[in-house]
């Protein structure tokens, strides 16, 4: 169901001791918080997930994993399995990141995998895409965008839809500290909407929650999560501090 997000990556930041304090003052601040139809999500580091995943378990607050492999098990040293983080009670992932498209090479045809990995567990997927520079200079910024969404989701159900979380993150604004114009913002979602209505139909279109990410902060939130078809975002730098992500779930 279509919801505002307030989704916190956190990357490769927050020791164990440094996790905890974060979620502390989440706990604390988000406690007297009106969050009717808002979900708050956090996606820390593989170390730090079955601890914050425990810790949260009471409050408001959800918990997403960064990537996983697309297999079920198996020899793949390093990896982590879809039915690893279900059974730590983590119930989203976060997938298409560009920092995983640009320096682990993950393409549409692998992230299509891992959306049929995830859906399969009963994970839901905050799926991630958006433009480089060069594209939105040349104009080429819809169709990539296009692209990106029909690689890897258009093979889905209308049903499996449900489960899908959209997040447009165009990569010249991401930890750049540049920010979309809450107009180019709203044109992008907009399009977007409208590549999924045609695809499959209004229903899916109107339903699915579409996050924009980049160098949101919280003195330019409130503008961006204004716009109609903006239903939140997906926060790097600022979800750090517990006070600018506090700060982003009041905007939204
Ligand atoms: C991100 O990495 O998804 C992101 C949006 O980062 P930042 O908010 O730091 O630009």
């Amino acid at each position: 169901m279509r919801s505002k997000i307030v989704a916190g990556n956190w990357k490769m930041n927050k020791t164990l001791p440094e996790s905890k304090k974060l979620v502390k003052a989440l706990k604390k601040s988000i406690k007297n918080l009106p969050l009717e139809n808002t979900r708050v999500i956090i996606a820390p580091t593989y170390v730090n997930l079955q601890r914050v995943s425990k810790s949260t378990k009471k409050s408001s607050i959800e918990v997403a994993a960064q990537n996983m492999h697309q297999a079920d098990s198996g020899a793949f040293t390093g990896e982590i399995s879809a039915e690893m983080l279900k059974s730590i009670g983590v119930e989203l992932i976060i997938l298409g990141h560009s920092e995983r498209r640009e320096y682990f090479d993950e393409t549409d045809a692998l992230l299509a995998k891992k959306v049929d990995q995830a859906l399969k567990n009963k994970l839901e997927v905050i799926f991630c895409f958006g433009e480089v520079l060069e594209d939105r200079k040349n104009g080429n910024h819809f169709k990539v965008v296009e692209n990106q969404i029909k690689n890897a989701l258009f093979h889905l159900s209308a049903d499996a839809w449900k489960a899908i979380i959209l997040a447009y993150e165009p990569v010249w604004a991401i930890g750049t500290g540049e920010t979309a114009s809450p107009e180019q913002a709203q044109e992008m979602h907009a399009f977007i909407r409208s590549l999924v209505a045609e695809k499959y139909n209004g229903d899916v279109a109107k339903n699915v929650s579409i996050l924009y990410g980049g160098s949101v902060k919280p003195a330019n939130a409130k503008e961006i999560f204004s716009k109609e078809d903006v239903d939140g975002g997906l926060i790097g730098g600022a979800a750090l501090n517990a006070d600018d992500f506090v700060a982003l779930i009041e905007a939204i």
